[in-house]
């Protein structure tokens, strides 16, 4: 966007703009008691309370009398993002006192006026928002990144970083569809800290949610009932074992401290054009529509949230990205593969101090996948007497009967009792004895090299796992991501103030570590098309002794939707009911419905620690069928209706109509926003869009 439509204002703006009169509304009326203590972080209480509101009216920076306001009288720390719900609640509280002060801001907002109307144009802070359409307001940023997972918050970092290098200033906004920083990450993880030790050096000497080294590393082959030990094809050394819903919360921090704006409960659900075809920046959904598509009370509109350069990073299988890559044609510049995924389903459980080893690693192959899945599973122990295990199985299986969930969780009855992943003799003694805190799902990336993108298109660029830099073997993409964001950043600082070409990005990745990393790597994950066990072969023979120097690139096989066989070809496999000690049934495990459930308000806490999942129900669904026909013609009959065992969070179901016929029903209020149905679904007839912001998954510890 030029500067032509982008007029900077100033700084220290504030005092002219027609807040002011607000500003002195808000230091005349009476302040909260003095002996109230609300730990109640500004940041924090926008990300759980704001989606429903304006955004822009209580962020602190632009509004220095509400800065001041909340500065004295609310606790303002590192750990903001760290809100358990009774936190939420005290937020809660101190929200309506503040609402109360506000007198103004809360009418316009209750009635639907948007706040610049009312108001007329304001210019505020680093942005200017007026209404390009009526009642939808337009914001203007020099950067605008989506998503405030490793990337998007790498970006925001050293984008600001550079600003202060060369004493530039540039805004940059980030917004996340999760109600906090971190409700939507879930991973391993087993960090590897190379790229955060380029971002930000100093993080040894400070409070950063990196404390587990990894101190023993174990690999094993499972059979049925049995663990063989096999030399250990990771070198985890120096690598840490964390949560990175934690860690993202912690570089939120970082980000917002540097200056970079960030919006959790936003959820970008468009990308605006201009007439040359170019990305100027993203839509985000309106909020308050009825399931029937009217508006209700809390109606708001969507705002506008321009950028000269857009940076994407929604993680594996963005929804937007997505739709950039077929827009723009970005894998055939690229000269790329289709791209091909894993579900990985996973607990953090809390467990005995006895069988508590922190830092000790372990990865499965094997059982319980059969020999043509390709996946395993990990154990990490984190800090705390927390254990995070999960099954990753690639979404090219063939047979539809196939239930990841219960791969992981439960019996099989289909000979005798087979064991599944958590009931195995060598998994089951970690678990006995413990509980489940909190449980999630989410899709990674596996195409590597092959099925890379072309990352820039007019306007922007695309960055972490939404372009695919997950390294295969190590089961690592964080430190790609990472990297993939500074460099995208590196080089967006230089199209916005030294007239450089975002297409360097792909030059920089293609000299960076990422691209030796992924190329060494490139023929692992294609070589387990073969089998297990050529595939085990093929990889020793790379990792060990040539090293990535194949003469030759592997290809993938077909992609997810198409591996799925004919229901006819396969038999049924009947898992057993969990026995909930060590398996639960997928409500269980989801524990959405907190506020529908009657029980004490120490059962919800203790429930709600699970998923924590939630959506506005009274939404429209976001989770679209291109063709309502396909589940009951093709589905249903030719796959036995796969989403209904794929979908880890049991979105999908086929119950009776009046006519007794099956018929899909989709409980998208369940969505873990994992992404496998719009990867899996055989005719590719499930588009995955955005909910209201603020809906999905709370993770706070995955
Ligand atoms: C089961 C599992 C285990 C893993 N184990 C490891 C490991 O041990 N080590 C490791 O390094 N990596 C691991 N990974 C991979 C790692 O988690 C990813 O590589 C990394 O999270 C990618 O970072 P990202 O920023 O690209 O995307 P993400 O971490 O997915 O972040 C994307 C963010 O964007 C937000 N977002 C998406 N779309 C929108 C939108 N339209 N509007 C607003 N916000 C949006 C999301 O809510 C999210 O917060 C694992 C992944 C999984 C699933
Ligand atoms: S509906 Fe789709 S995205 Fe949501 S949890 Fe199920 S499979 Fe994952």
């Amino acid at each position: 966007m030029s500067n032509q439509v982008r007029p900077k204002p100033k700084k220290d703006d504030h005092s002219d703009n027609s807040l002011s009169g607000l500003s002195s509304v808000v230091e005349v009326l009476p302040l909260p008691p003095t002996n109230t203590k609300f730990y109640f972080p500004l940041a924090a209480r926008e990300s759980i309370i704001m989606p429903k509101f304006h955004f822009f009216l209580f962020k602190p920076n632009r509004f220095p009398s509400r800065s001041s306001f909340f500065n004295s009288h609310f606790a303002s720390s590192s750990s903001s993002y760290l809100l358990n719900r009774t936190t939420q609640r005290q937020a809660s509280t101190a929200f309506s006192y503040f609402h109360r002060l506000l007198p103004y801001s809360h009418n316009s907002l209750f009635q639907g006026i948007p706040f610049s109307k009312s108001l007329g144009k304001t210019t505020i802070g680093n942005f200017t928002s007026f209404c390009t359409e009526p009642d939808r307001e337009s914001l203007e940023y020099d950067v605008v990144i989506i998503g405030a997972g490793p990337a998007g918050l790498s970006a925001g970092i050293r984008l600001k970083q550079m600003c202060r290098e060369k004493n530039v200033d540039l805004s940059v906004c980030v917004v996340e569809k999760g109600a906090q920083v971190g409700a939507h990450i879930i991973s391993g993880n087993v960090f590897e800290p190379r790229a955060l030790d380029e971002l930000l050096p100093e993080w040894r000497q400070e409070e950063a949610p990196i404390s587990t080294p990894v101190t023993s590393d174990q690999f094993w082959f499972l059979t049925k009932d049995r663990a063989l030990s096999l030399p250990c094809p990771f070198n985890n050394e120096g690598n840490y074992v964390i949560s990175l819903s934690q860690f993202v919360r912690w570089m939120g921090v970082k980000a917002e401290e540097l200056g970079v704006e960030i919006y959790p409960g936003f959820a970008a659900s468009e990308i605006l054009f201009d007439a040359n075809n170019k990305v100027i920046g993203i839509g985000t959904n309106d909020m308050g529509i009825s399931k029937d598509g009217s508006k209700k009370e809390t109606f708001q509109r969507g705002v506008e949230i321009k950028g000269r350069i857009t940076l994407l990073a929604e993680g594996c299988r963005g929804s937007l990205s997505e739709k950039i890559i077929k827009r723009y044609n970005l894998r055939e510049k690229g000269s790329a593969q289709h791209q091909t995924y894993a579900l990985g389903i996973k607990e953090v459980w809390e467990v005995d101090k006895g069988k508590h080893q922190p830092g000790a690693v372990l990865h499965t192959l094997g059982w319980p996948l059969d020999h043509k899945t390709y996946g395993g599973s990990f154990l990490y122990h984190m800090k705390d007497r927390q254990i995070s295990i999960g099954l990753v199985v690639a979404l090219d299986y063939q047979n539809p009967f196939m239930n990841p969930y219960e791969e992981f969780q439960s019996l099989s009855l289909s000979c005798l009792v087979d064991q599944k992943l958590k009931h195995h003799p060598a998994i089951k003694p970690f678990l006995e004895g413990g509980t489940v805190i909190q449980y999630g799902a989410r899709t990674l990336n596996e195409g590597g090299f092959q099925s890379i993108p072309y990352p820039v298109f007019p306007g922007g660029a695309i960055i972490g796992c939404s372009a695919g830099f997950l390294n295969v073997p190590k089961i690592k993409g964080t430190h790609t991501a990472m990297k993939s964001g500074m460099l995208a950043a590196e080089v967006t600082f230089g199209v916005l103030n030294e007239g450089l070409d975002m297409d360097i990005y792909w030059d920089t990745l293609r000299k960076s570590w990422i691209w030796e990393e992924l190329y060494k790597a490139r023929n692992y994950r294609p070589a387990f098309d073969y089998g297990l066990i050529p595939g085990l072969a093929i990889s020793a023979l790379e990792h060990y002794i040539l090293k990535g120097r194949y003469p030759f690139t592997l290809k993938h096989g077909k992609p997810d939707h198409k591996a799925t066989n004919a229901a006819k070809l396969h038999s049924p496999i009947h898992y057993s009911k969990p026995d909930g000690v060590l398996s639960f049934d997928v409500p269980t495990s989801l524990h959405r419905f907190m506020h529908e459930i009657d029980t004490s308000y120490e059962q919800k806490v203790e429930l709600e620690k699970r998923s924590n999942t939630n959506h506005e129900h009274d939404q429209p669904p976001h989770l679209r069928l291109r063709d309502p026909k396909i589940p009951e013609l093709i589905n249903l009959p030719v796959y036995a209706g796969p989403e209904s065992r794929y979908c880890p969070a049991r979105v999908y179901e086929y119950i009776p109509d009046e006519q007794n016929q099956p018929k899909l029903q989709i409980n998208a209020q369940n969505c873990l926003h994992c992404k496998a149905c719009d990867i899996k679904d055989p005719k590719q007839n499930i588009e995955w869009t955005v909910p209201e912001g603020g809906g999905g998954p709370g993770y706070s510890i995955m």
